[in-house]
């Protein structure tokens, strides 16, 4: 009976000693939950460090952190902008030629002589050219393809303005012929063979009908406003002739594709000065 009495004893002793210790486990997870409640809303670690007088300096770390976790996604965000660039890329490198500037044009002049190892594109005779938008000084005047179909395309323009008369007066040298023209010309507009942008087949000269300077004629300031849109430079500006070596060629155009011609044209300066920006 005693033995009955200590069990039932012990066994009251356990359960009060069970209650007791359910409520502080209740007590203690109640006073998780707002803590959980707020974690849940982010803000645990401002309201968080205050309670604990210690750590004051802490709460400033800790409010450091959740900026932190802000600018995480912010961090994430370029990563997400990155694609973007990313998907810049290839479209703007599929047409390299005409829509980029490119950082590969050939300079030509007293500094600059053309490469031993410059290599000509096909060149087309002009005279063979029979629905081309302009006229001949000569049969035999040759200019590369991609530079023909630019010019083309600029006169029939032109045309379409009602500005006509154009005369290529000259395009594609070898160097036999620069050096003639070297040796005949005096007014200082003749490069030096192996200097001349003509021996490279990229530029051309023009001349109006009639016999005004080129300089004071509609078709000089029909160029002038629009020869970029096809690619092409006044190569030779007034009052460049630092710059460039030569004086003021209102007649000269030197090929260097759209998006290159449309900065240079605009800033009004010289592709020396140009190529020096890049
Ligand atoms: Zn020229």
């Amino acid at each position: 009976m005693k033995r009955f009495m200590f069990t039932v004893g012990t066994l009251v002793l356990l359960c009060a000693a069970a209650v007791y210790l359910m409520r502080d486990v209740n007590s203690a997870s109640d006073e998780n939950k707002p803590e959980d409640s707020v974690q849940q809303s982010g803000e645990l670690q401002t309201s968080k460090p205050p309670m604990s007088a210690p750590p004051v300096s802490k709460p400033e770390p800790a409010t450091d952190v959740p900026p932190a976790s802000k600018s995480e996604p912010a961090t994430d965000a370029p990563p997400a902008s990155k694609p973007e660039p990313a998907t810049d890329v290839p479209p703007a490198s599929k047409p390299p030629t005409e829509t980029l500037p490119s950082r590969d044009i050939l300079l030509v002049n007293a500094e600059h002589p053309l490469p031993k190892d410059f290599r000509l594109e096909h060149l087309v005779k002009l005279y063979d050219q029979k629905n081309r938008h302009f006229q001949l000084a000569k049969a035999d005047i040759k200019i590369s393809q991609t530079v023909f179909e630019a010019m083309d395309k600029m006169f029939a323009a032109a045309r379409k303005d009602g500005v006509k008369g154009f005369i290529i007066t000259s395009g594609y040298r070898s160097d036999k012929e620069q050096k003639e023209i070297f040796s005949t010309t005096t007014d200082g507009t003749a490069a030096k063979p192996g200097e001349s942008e003509h021996e490279a087949g990229i530029a051309f000269d023009v001349a109006a009908m009639g016999n005004e300077s080129f300089e004071l004629t509609p078709q000089f300031k029909w160029l002038s406003k629009h020869c970029a849109e096809y690619g092409f430079i006044i190569r030779y500006p007034k009052g460049m002739e630092k710059v460039t070596g030569y004086p003021f060629e209102p007649w000269h155009y030197r090929y260097v594709g759209k998006a290159d011609a449309v900065i240079i044209m605009s800033k009004g300066i010289t592709l020396e000065q140009y190529l020096e920006e890049q």
